[in-house]
């Protein structure tokens, strides 16, 4: 077996890949929505909430905007990667959030950009950062564009001649396989779903598998710290990453491929999160997996929260690491088509590609079972027989299939006035009981005062952990009755500020794995000690010496006045 394998060279990968144009307004591309009866469903729902059949804002075109003419030209040496076309400008003008989506069909882009830029190499992305630091440019590197905290917005202040955005979208190869330590040099362009597909003929996977899988990318994952399908053991992408490469304005900082090491403060560390603010990663070594040949799932009911969730820390504490523990609290589990709105629903899973899972799956439902869960004895068995495709049927399928075609669903709800939102975050166990109950109370009485009418604040883990789980929660709200979107901007941007508030007062973090950019900048404020952003700080002026990488996100760039940014504090 060889131990190294070179992928694709750059010219043999661009025959190859081809990438079908964004849907510039909302969620996905522009040749794939909703089917007909997904979009009833959606309208009904709406109507039902809102007290009558609303009429729909229609999404807008591109001839929609008129947006202002750039206020900078690039060079003629770097003219040819760099784009200032309407579509290019829009599909980069905004992210994915709520706001975002919301302001799209309101047709107000705030902070357009002045240029697009898409390099093809890392030395591309060196010249395009030499010009933009001398040119005084704003740079917002660009993944997929999933983000759902303004990071990409190029919100940046008044105090720049103008904003580059970077987009990565043509370093999507997988370069290099070392099948002995089960690792690849990765481009950090490259979405979910070009990253899987280079790596199946290899029979290896990365099983990184956020919500967005289809349309984020590898270094945006790692530089929001992003969260996948696994909830525990491997959570962040962080466990993924063993080495990376990131072009900064001072320069290329490149890290030792290693397995672990004790050599001081990780220079991966101060990469991984980054946001963009100190340099555009250019490629990653990440650490693979087999593909898993055994898989088992299992959907336990417990008839209080309590209990439910008492059994999750006792699996998260067993040393059993499931690859799915995704707890749905009774709410929750109603509103996505699971259970009748009484119990808790836990969808338990194990994978493996080495091991039949009989042991696991058993010891977990002895422990669940502990703690008063009830499961169908007979469908476990069934999902642990050879060739079952488990994980796809029952309520863990149900759930599966409604988690992947929500941001589709919000692009039309959003048109007809409702508001449909989530914040996560994580707290120790300790602390869980009164915390998960104080949200809810505290958020659902804030949403009803913005919005004037009650409101439910449902709960789910994403992900779980011995010393505690990260509680991800989701609203709905009638953000206007009668189609001034400008209502719902307005609603949604309180109850924004107000969750953020709730969580991290009470003690949790203000996001677990959205990342912080620029909407969650008041939370992420007030829980970072202050002697460490001014070590944030220090390091951008050594890497970013003008501060030019991503101005707003996470902190300010040193000596710049940046004015309030984000979409609770600015435009
Ligand atoms: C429907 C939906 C579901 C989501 N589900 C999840 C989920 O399950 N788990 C999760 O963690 N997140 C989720 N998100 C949030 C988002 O997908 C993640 O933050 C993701 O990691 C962003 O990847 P991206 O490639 O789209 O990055 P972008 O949105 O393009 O960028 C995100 C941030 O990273 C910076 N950045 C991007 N690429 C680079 C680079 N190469 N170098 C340096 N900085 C860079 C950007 O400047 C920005 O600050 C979801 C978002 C949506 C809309």
């Amino acid at each position: 077996m060889a131990r190294h394998t070179r992928g694709p060279t750059l010219s043999e990968f661009a025959t190859l890949s081809h990438r079908r144009r964004l849907r510039f307004w909302g969620w996905g591309y522009e040749d794939e929505d909703l089917t007909p009866e997904e979009a009833g469903r959606i309208r009904a729902s709406a109507a039902k909430a809102i007290g009558h059949a609303p009429d729909e804002i229609p999404p807008p075109v591109e001839a929609d905007f008129d947006l202002p003419a750039p206020r900078a030209a690039a060079p003629p040496a770097l003219a040819a990667m760099v784009s200032a076309t309407p579509y290019d400008r829009l599909t980069h003008a905004l992210g994915k959030s709520f706001g975002d989506v919301v302001r799209m069909r309101l047709r107000r882009i705030d902070h357009a950009p002045d240029l697009v830029a898409f390099p093809k190499t890392p030395d591309d992305v060196g010249r395009l950062l030499d010009w933009a630091s001398s040119a005084n440019l704003a740079v917002v590197p660009f993944g997929g564009g999933s983000s759902v905290a303004g990071g990409v917005e190029p919100d940046v202040g008044d105090s720049y001649a103008g904003s580059l955005v970077i987009d990565t979208q043509h370093m999507n190869r997988v370069v290099e396989i070392d099948r002995l330590s089960r690792a690849a040099r990765i481009e950090a362009g490259a979405l979910g779903p070009e990253i899987e597909a280079q790596l199946r003929p290899h029979g290896l996977t990365l099983r990184h598998f956020p919500q967005s899988f289809q349309i984020s990318t590898l270094g945006g994952w790692i530089a929001t710290r992003s969260g996948g399908h696994f909830a525990s053991l491997y959570t962040h992408i962080d466990d993924f990453v063993e080495s990376t490469t990131t072009v900064t304005p001072a320069g290329r900082l490149e890290t030792r491929r290693l397995p672990g090491s004790g050599a001081g403060p990780s220079p991966d560390r101060m990469i991984i999160g980054s946001e963009g603010m100190l340099g555009i990663i250019v490629e990653a070594w990440m650490r693979l997996q087999d593909r898993p040949t055994h898989q088992t799932s299992a959907s336990i009911v417990f008839s209080t929260m309590g209990q439910a969730a008492a059994a999750v820390r006792a699996l998260t504490q067993s040393g059993l690491y499931p690859s799915n523990c995704r707890l749905l609290d009774p709410l929750e589990a109603a509103g996505n088509g699971v259970g009748d709105g009484a119990a808790a629903i836990l969808v338990l899973g194990f994978e493996s590609a080495d091991h039949p899972l009989d042991a696991w799956m058993g010891r977990a439902l002895e422990l669940v079972a502990d703690h008063g869960g009830a499961y169908d004895r007979e469908a476990v068995a069934a999902s642990l027989a050879p060739g079952a495709a488990s994980g796809r049927e029952g309520a863990a399928g149900q759930w599966r299939n409604a988690f992947i075609r929500m941001p589709y669903g919000r692009n039309l709800s959003v048109g007809l006035g409702m508001i449909g939102d989530t914040f996560e975050t994580a707290i120790t166990w300790d602390r869980f009981d009164g915390f998960y109950a104080a949200v809810r109370e505290r958020a659902a009485k804030a949403i009803g005062e913005i919005c004037g009418h009650s409101a439910a604040v449902s709960c789910r883990f994403t992900h779980v952990y011995p010393d505690g789980p990260a509680p991800y929660f989701s609203y709905q709200a009638v953000g206007t009755r009668d189609g001034r979107l400008e209502d719902s901007l307005a609603k949604w941007r309180d109850i924004k500020a107000a969750t953020n508030e709730i969580v991290v007062s009470l003690g949790g973090t203000v996001t677990h794995h959205h990342a912080v950019g620029r909407d969650h900048r008041p939370g992420y404020e007030k829980q970072i000690p202050p002697l460490f952003r001014a070590a944030l700080i220090a390091a951008k002026s050594a890497l970013d010496p003008a501060g030019v990488m991503n101005p707003g996100v996470l902190i300010d760039p040193a000596g710049r006045k940046m004015g309030q940014t984000g979409v609770l504090g600015g435009g």
